[in-house]
């Protein structure tokens, strides 16, 4: 495509859609459209030079707004947020239906030449995620199926809409699984916030207050890896252009506990924290990580920013909004 064609991005008021406006601006594409229902004024990245629209896409009318002329189309609005939300929101995660089936039925309608849709790695079985050392997720291993109750389950239907809208109508679809991406600009308080902003904000606030405690969900063995933003702003735009038509992961293969998780925070911050366990707090799975081997025969990639790397900056950011005293959304 050229950088003077259409692209929207749906969810752009929030952690994922943000960063990808602000790196295809960087890029120097020309003519984007941002659309999330938030106001304006609760976007994690607003641009005025942008075409920015405050819908809500689970209404069709809503989608055909934000699809028309557009020749690529980025899904990424969705009702979601860490474990806290979604153990406790499975109707509204599901509601999330609503956006993409309208979304791909107003893309069908005005011709986009390409479609993204985020999906999760809570697609995967929950019986291959038993073990704290579990073994990498693999695409395979979505099926037979049993994924996360409610948002996992809305997540592979729609990535089944997807692939019938791309095999029945000519719809060129693209479904990414993305595997926890954190980074700055993103939630951080508030109760949809993900385990990476919500350490950061653990420790930070630790750390301000001189009140060495911390407490964690579960027992702090659970396993997981964490993407960085702008290696999943990358795979995301690789993935979008090429012909590569099947689910597959987005995440990085550096697999941490939770408490290994807190070591980084901690020593990023220079703090030592005394740990209390929550163990009926929400958990999710034992274990999960991303197999990277398809991603690598297919685009010689893989997300590779270190923990350590990315935490530093993420921790930065979220350090600094809680001295300015701002609240996440
Ligand atoms: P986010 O909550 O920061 O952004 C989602 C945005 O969608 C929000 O700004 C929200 O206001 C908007 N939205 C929700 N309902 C809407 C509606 N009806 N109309 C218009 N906008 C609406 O989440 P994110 O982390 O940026 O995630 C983006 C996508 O990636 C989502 O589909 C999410 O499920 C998926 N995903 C994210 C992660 C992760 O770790 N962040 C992991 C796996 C999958």
């Amino acid at each position: 495509m050229t950088n003077d064609q259409l692209i929207s991005v749906c969810g752009a008021g929030g952690f994922i859609g943000g960063a990808l406006v602000a790196d295809l601006r960087a890029q120097g594409y020309t003519k984007i459209r941002a659309i999330d229902q938030k106001p304006l004024d609760q976007w994690y990245q607003c641009f005025e030079d942008v075409e920015n629209k405050v819908l809500d896409l689970q209404l069709k009318e809503a989608c055909h707004e934000a699809t028309k002329d557009a020749h690529t189309v980025y899904n990424l609005a969705a009702d979601m947020g860490g474990m806290g939300f979604i153990e406790n929101n499975k109707a509204l995660c599901m509601l999330s239906v609503l956006i993409n089936t309208h979304l791909c039925m107003a893309a069908k309608e005005a011709g986009v030449s390409r479609f993204f849709y985020a999906s999760s790695a809570c697609v995967y079985n929950g019986d291959k995620q038993k073990s704290y050392a579990v073994a990498p997720l693999k695409e395979q291993d979505a099926y037979p199926a049993l994924p996360e109750d409610g948002y996992g389950w809305e997540k592979l239907f729609s990535e089944r809409m997807c692939r019938h809208f791309r095999e029945d109508f000519g719809l060129q679809t693209r479904i990414a699984r993305y595997h926890n991406v954190y980074g700055p600009f993103g939630t951080w308080d508030g109760g949809r916030e993900k385990a990476p902003a919500a350490v950061c904000r653990k420790v930070a606030l630790a750390k301000l207050t001189g009140k060495h405690e911390i407490d964690i969900w579960g027992t702090g063995e659970q396993t997981r890896s964490f993407m960085y933003i702008t290696d999943c702003v990358e795979g995301t735009q690789m993935l979008t252009a090429s012909n590569y038509v099947e689910p597959i992961n987005l995440g990085s293969a550096e697999m941490v506990s939770i408490n290994q998780l807190v070591d980084i925070v901690e020593e990023i911050a220079g703090v030592k924290l005394n740990r209390t366990y929550q163990l009926d707090a929400p958990k999710g799975v034992n274990g999960r990580s991303s197999d990277n081997t398809l991603i690598q025969q297919i685009f010689g990639w893989e997300p590779s920013t270190r923990l350590r790397e990315g935490m530093e900056k993420t921790y930065a950011w979220i350090y600094d909004e809680m001295v300015r005293g701002k609240k996440s959304l």
